[in-house]
């Protein structure tokens, strides 16, 4: 296999071409152009990925068979698990927002660590199968919209905001679900996907990683560094797979077919990435509005009911005197979707004017609004696990209102809306221009 072709990667970000250097253990190397860190060197990888996924698979399971918590009011008792938050949420009329909270909290977690746990171990053969390249791929997926972390401080408010009316015990699987948070941030530092990415066999055994087959067609390495005019694979006709980073000469541009390492169809940018962004930014903005008028809580005591929306719920938090979860609940349900919208649209908009200024500034905001933007979920776990716990009829229950599956459409939307954004986009114009 052609090593040094191998060291040639774009930059995912910019597009930019460069060689990474050899790494020393525990260094990192920046894109030149962008600063995205493009390849890592973490020593012991694969060995301190695997201890780590066999003990989030243990986390899983018992934060998912162990009741979180239980609530005690006047002598009543109820308990929920995970899966019960959901099952609640589908009972009381809303299957769309229970599909969303299962989907987030359980499948895609599951997935995610059975698909680690897979591909470590299919890893330490000699050569890795090909399919352990598909696997990887739906990996990264997985990972976006396994959203533990976010559930766990969506229990913790609606914790907070039972304990004002009732005592509650936590339980065992809040404990797991707990260990489970930082177990699986700590396979995402640990783990370095290049490391099996690059044991992988391209799909027709020994051609080295151009799809025509000339190793030839990718530029020498030490010719990259002296290019004061910045070169990009689409300038110079190359295509770089972004899932598996293998950068491959297509024989034909406009069809690049498919990636000869990992199978995934090759696009030069993604596909009417500027429209799609466009279609789902104003989409969930037109679902802002119910969202936030709406409400996504009905309470009902003996003695009185109220509708919460998500502002009054903020209201409500701030009297009882938590300020600050008050705080993180204003920012992660009414300031971050709309600021997301609004960020999108702006580099839509520059874009779109083939704008060259602050391209490094704008491609910060773009990764800002991609890692916040999860956190948006947080009200949608707060209200299913409000409701869950508190069904005390006729003492007490709590309804989830229509609100609420506007508002779990919004995070959907905007979320799908950054994946659909390609930041190389922003970069194009000054390719463009020579600059
Ligand atoms: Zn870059
Ligand atoms: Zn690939």
């Amino acid at each position: 296999m052609d090593h040094a072709s191998q060291n040639i990667i774009a930059c995912p970000d910019c597009d930019l071409l460069q060689r990474v250097p050899e790494l020393p253990d525990g260094a990192a190397a920046h894109c030149r152009r962008c600063d995205h860190t493009i390849a890592l060197n973490r020593p012991e990888s694969l060995e301190n990925t695997l201890a780590l996924t066999v003990a989030a698979a243990i986390a899983f399971l018992v934060a998912n068979v162990s009741p979180l918590m239980e609530l005690s009011v006047s002598g009543r008792q109820t308990h929920t698990t995970i899966l019960g938050g959901a099952q609640e949420m589908w009972l009381r009329g809303e299957p769309l927002t229970a599909a969303l909270v299962a989907f987030c909290t359980v499948f895609a977690p599951a997935v995610h660590i059975s698909i680690m746990l897979t591909i470590i171990l299919a890893s330490r053969q000699t050569p890795i199968p090909s399919w352990v390249g598909k696997l990887l791929r739906w990996s990264e997926w997985h990972q976006t919209w396994a959203m533990v972390e976010v559930m766990m401080l969506g229990i913790l408010v609606a914790l907070i905001k039972i304990a004002e009316m009732a005592t509650v015990i936590p339980g065992i699987g809040m404990f797991a679900a707990g260990a489970l948070v930082l177990l699986v941030a700590a396979i995402t530092v640990t783990f370095d996907p290049r490391k099996i990415w690059q044991r992988i066999e391209w799909v027709n055994g020994s051609i080295p990683p151009t799809s025509s087959g000339r190793p030839s067609a990718l530029p020498k390495a030490d010719s990259l560094s002296q290019q004061n005019h910045p070169l990009t694979a689409m300038s110079i006709g190359l295509v770089c797979c972004e899932s598996c980073g293998l950068v491959s000469r297509p024989a034909n541009v406009d069809n690049p077919g498919h990636c000869p390492r990992c199978g995934r169809h090759l696009t030069l940018r993604k596909h009417h990435a500027i429209q799609r962004t466009w279609a789902l930014i104003i989409a969930a903005l037109v679902c802002y509005i119910p969202a936030n008028l709406l409400p996504v809580m009905a309470s009902a005591t003996l003695v009185s009911s109220e509708n919460d929306t998500i502002l009054s719920g903020v209201v409500l938090l701030y009297k009882t005197g938590s300020w600050h979860l008050a705080l993180i609940v204003l920012i992660a349900s009414v300031v971050i979707p709309l600021a997301k919208i609004m960020a999108l649209a702006f580099l839509l908009i520059t874009i779109q004017r083939r704008s060259i200024k602050e391209q490094r500034e704008r491609l910060q905001l773009y990764r800002l609004v991609d890692f916040v933007g999860r956190w948006s979920m947080l009200d949608v776990f707060v209200v299913t696990f409000t409701v869950a716990l508190i069904q005390l009829q006729p003492l007490m229950s709590v309804q989830p209102g229509t609100g609420v599956h506007f508002f779990a459409a919004v995070v959907v939307l905007t979320m799908i809306a950054a994946e659909s954004f390609d930041p190389r986009l922003i970069w194009d114009s000054r390719n463009e221009k020579g600059g």
